[in-house]
C-alpha cells in the first residue's frame, strides 16, 4: 500500500504543465483541429484547459486564407524533446509538408509555447517559443486561459505582454465551435 501511494505521488510530481499553440489556414480546419485534440490526448497528455478558437490574419506573409489559432494547456509526463517529436509526428500524420519558407500557408502547425517554467535553448527547440511576445494570435488566447502566467525569460505576465503588444493583425473569436474533448 505504502509503495503504491509513493508511486502515485511520484507520478503526479513528474507531470508538467505544457502550453501548445495550434494554427492552420488551409484544409478542413474543423476536422483537422478535432483530430489534433484526439492525438494530443492520446500521445502527449490530457488537455487541462483550452482557449476558444480565434480567426487570425496571417503573420509574416500575405494570404487570403485566414488562420485558426488555439492555445491548449496539457498535463504531460513526456520530456520537451519527446513532446516535440510527438507534435511533429502529428503534423506529418495530418498531411503537413514542410516548406522552405518559414511563413507560409499550412494545414497544421503545433508550437510549444511553454514547458512548465523551463528555459530551453537547443538547436531544434527553443522554449519559451521565441516569438510569443510579438504575436497577438498567441497572446490573446493565452490571456484567455492563463492571464497571470509568467514568462520565465521576460518576467512579465501574458496580460502585460498583450498590453505592450504592437501587433496590428486581426484576432477574432470563432463562435459556435465544439470544445476540445479531454
Ligand atoms: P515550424 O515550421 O514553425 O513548425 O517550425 C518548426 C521548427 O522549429 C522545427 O524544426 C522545430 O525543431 C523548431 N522549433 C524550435 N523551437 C520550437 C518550439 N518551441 N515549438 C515548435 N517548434 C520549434
Amino acid at each position: 500500500m505504502y509503495e503504491f501511494s509513493f508511486f502515485v505521488t511520484q507520478y503526479k510530481v513528474n507531470m508538467t504543465s505544457l502550453y501548445l499553440l495550434l494554427g492552420g489556414n488551409i484544409g478542413e480546419k474543423q476536422k483537422i483541429f478535432s483530430k489534433v485534440w484526439t492525438s494530443l490526448n492520446l500521445k502527449i497528455g490530457k488537455i487541462a484547459s483550452q482557449s476558444a478558437i480565434y480567426e487570425t490574419e496571417p503573420w509574416g506573409f500575405e494570404s487570403p486564407d485566414l488562420f485558426w489559432n488555439q492555445v491548449l494547456e496539457l498535463s504531460t509526463n513526456l520530456s520537451p524533446e519527446e513532446v516535440l517529436a510527438q507534435t511533429q509526428q502529428i503534423e506529418t500524420e495530418l498531411g503537413r509538408i514542410r516548406k522552405e519558407n518559414q511563413y507560409s500557408s499550412r494545414l497544421i502547425d503545433i508550437d510549444i509555447l511553454f514547458y512548465g517554467n523551463q528555459i530551453i535553448n537547443q538547436e531544434n527547440l527553443t522554449v519559451p517559443h521565441p516569438r510569443i511576445q510579438e504575436r497577438k494570435f498567441a497572446l490573446v488566447p493565452l490571456c484567455e486561459i492563463a492571464p497571470e502566467l509568467l514568462h520565465p525569460v521576460l518576467r512579465k505576465s501574458m496580460r502585460q505582454l498583450l498590453v505592450e503588444s504592437t501587433d496590428p493583425l486581426k484576432v477574432e473569436k470563432v463562435t459556435n465551435f465544439p470544445e476540445a474533448h479531454s
